[in-house]
C-alpha cells in the first residue's frame, strides 16, 4: 500500500519537474571562436545535468583505481593469514600425533606466512623436540619465554628438555618459573612434586599434594629422614592423619613416639592398628629388637590378642614360636593361618622350616595401584614407576581392612 503511494508521489514529482522544465522560457547561447551554439533553456539545463552526472561517475572510477593496490594488498594479507593459521592447525595436529616431519614442515610454512609469532615459535620448538634436536628445541623454548601470553609453554618445554637431559636442578628452576607464569596449574604442581620426590625432599613434596595416599607415604618418608625425633613425630602424625587406617603410617607413628620416649602411646597406637588392620609392619614395630626369642613370642601374644584368630595374628604367633623353638605352637599357628586363608607362602614357610624342607617362595607383599608392579618391601615411591603412595598390601584381607577403616 505504502509503496504504491510512494510510486505515485515520485511519478507525480517527475512529471511536474518535466512539465516545469519544458515550460522554461528563453535560451542559452555559447560562443567559441567562429562557432555559436544556441539551445533552448530546457535542453541546456538537461545538458548541464548530464555533464555533472558524467563528472561524478568519472571521479568515482578514478578513486576506485587509486584504492585498488591497497585493497589488493589487504586481500593478499588476509589470504596469508588464513594460510598461516591453516599451517598452525596442521602443525598442532602433527605435534599431537607425534609426527616430527609433519610438524617441522608446518612450522616452516607457518613461519614464512606469519613471521615470528609466539604460536609459530611454540610449533618450531615442539617440532625440534619431536625430531630429537634438543639444543634447537631449547633455544626455541627459550625464545618463547619472552612472550607475555605463552611464556608458560616456554618454561614447560625447557623443564621437559632439562629432565630428559638429566639436569634436575635446571628442571626445578624451570618448574618454579612455570609456576610463576601460570600460578596454581595442576601440571606444574605435579612436576614440582615429582622433582621434590626425586630429590628425596619429602617435606617439600608433602606441601605440594593434598591426595591422602600421597600425603601419608610422603609424611612417612619425611619422618624416616627427619633430622630430629621431634620433627619425625610431627611428620608421622601427619601420615596417620592423612590415612588413619594405614599400617605404614601407624607403624611410623609408633616408632616416632617411642623415639621421643612415649612408649605407652606407641603401644596404644600399634594395638589400635592391629585391631583395625593387622599387618607385619605393625608387628615389626611392636617387637623390640633387643629382646630374646622367647620374650618376642610373649610380646607377639599380647599384640595378636587385639585380633585373635586373624590370619596375621596366627602368622605372627607361628613365626615367633618358630624362632623361640616352640615347635608345637609354631605348627599349630601355621596351620591355623593356612585355614584362615594365607596363600602368600608365609604359613607354608613355617611348616617347611619345621619339617626341614626348603622354604617356598613368598609372594610380594605390596602392589602398585598405578603400574601393578609387585614388591616385597614398602617404600614411599613405587620402585617401578616412581610414583609416591601407590603401594598397597597385596593381601586382600589387609587391603580390605585398611580401606574399611581408612
Ligand atoms: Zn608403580
Amino acid at each position: 500500500m505504502w509503496s504504491v503511494l510512494k510510486f505515485c508521489l515520485i511519478a507525480a514529482l517527475v512529471l511536474a519537474g518535466a512539465w516545469w522544465l519544458a515550460a522554461l522560457p528563453g535560451g542559452v547561447t555559447a560562443d567559441a571562436g567562429a562557432y555559436r551554439i544556441t539551445a533552448s533553456a530546457p535542453v541546456a539545463l538537461l545538458l548541464l545535468l548530464a555533464v555533472v552526472g558524467l563528472l561524478i561517475v568519472f571521479l568515482r572510477v578514478l578513486g576506485g583505481l587509486r584504492r585498488a593496490p591497497r585493497r589488493f594488498a589487504g586481500w593478499r594479507s588476509e589470504r596469508r593469514q588464513q594460510a598461516g593459521e591453516l599451517a598452525l592447525q596442521r602443525g598442532l595436529v602433527a605435534v599431537a600425533a607425534g609426527d616430527a616431519s609433519g610438524a617441522r614442515a608446518a612450522a616452516v610454512k607457518a613461519r614464512t606466512l606469519l613471521g615470528e609469532a609466539a604460536f609459530v615459535q611454540w610449533l618450531t620448538a615442539e617440532a625440534a623436540r619431536l625430531s630429537g634436536e634438543g639444543e634447537q628445541a631449547r633455544l626455541a623454548f627459550e625464545k618463547l619465554t619472552q612472550s607475555k601470553e605463552m611464556k608458560f609453554l616456554g618454561h614447560q618445554g625447557l623443564l621437559r628438555e632439562s629432565l630428559k637431559a638429566g639436569r634436575v636442578d635446571e628442571a626445578a628452576r624451570q618448574a618454579l618459573a612455570a609456576e610463576e607464569a601460570y600460578p596454581g596449574g595442576a601440571w606444574t604442581r605435579g612436576q614440582r612434586l615429582a622433582l621434590a620426590v626425586r630429590a628425596q625432599n619429602y617435606a617439600a613434596a608433602l606441601r605440594l599434594t593434598q591426595e591422602p595416599h600421597e600425603r601419608a607415604a610422603l609424611a612417612v618418608a619425611a619422618a624416616q629422614t627427619a633430622e630430629t625425633p621431634k620433627l619425625a613425630l610431627g611428620f608421622a602424625k601427619q601420615a596417620a592423619k592423612a590415612e588413619p587406617g594405614s599400617p605404614v603410617a601407624l607403624a611410623a607413628l609408633a616408632r616416632a613416639l617411642r623415639a621421643v620416649g612415649k612408649d605407652g602411646a606407641a603401644r596404644k597406637t600399634l594395638l589400635h592398628g592391629w585391631k583395625i588392620a593387622p599387618h607385619p609392619l605393625l608387628a615389626a614395630a611392636w617387637l623390640a629388637p633387643g629382646a630374646t626369642p622367647l620374650e618376642r613370642a610373649q610380646a607377639a601374644a599380647q599384640l595378636s590378642a587385639a585380633r585373635p584368630g586373624h590370619m596375621e595374628s596366627e602368622l605372627l604367633l607361628g613365626e615367633t614360636a618358630l624362632a623361640a623353638k616352640l615347635t608345637g605352637e609354631a605348627r599349630r599357628h601355621a596351620e591355623a593361618a593356612l585355614k584362615a586363608g594365607n596363600t602368600d607362602g608365609r604359613a607354608k614357610a613355617i611348616l617347611a622350616a619345621l619339617d626341614g624342607k626348603p622354604a617356598p617362595a613368598i609372594a610380594p607383599a605390596w602392589r602398585c595401584t598405578a603400574c601393578q608392579a609387585q614388591t616385597a618391601e614398602w617404600s614411599c615411591t613405587c620402585p617401578s614407576c616412581g610414583r609416591p603412595g601407590t603401594l598397597t598390601p597385596t593381601h586382600p584381607d589387609s587391603a580390605l581392612m585398611a580401606t574399611e577403616n581408612g
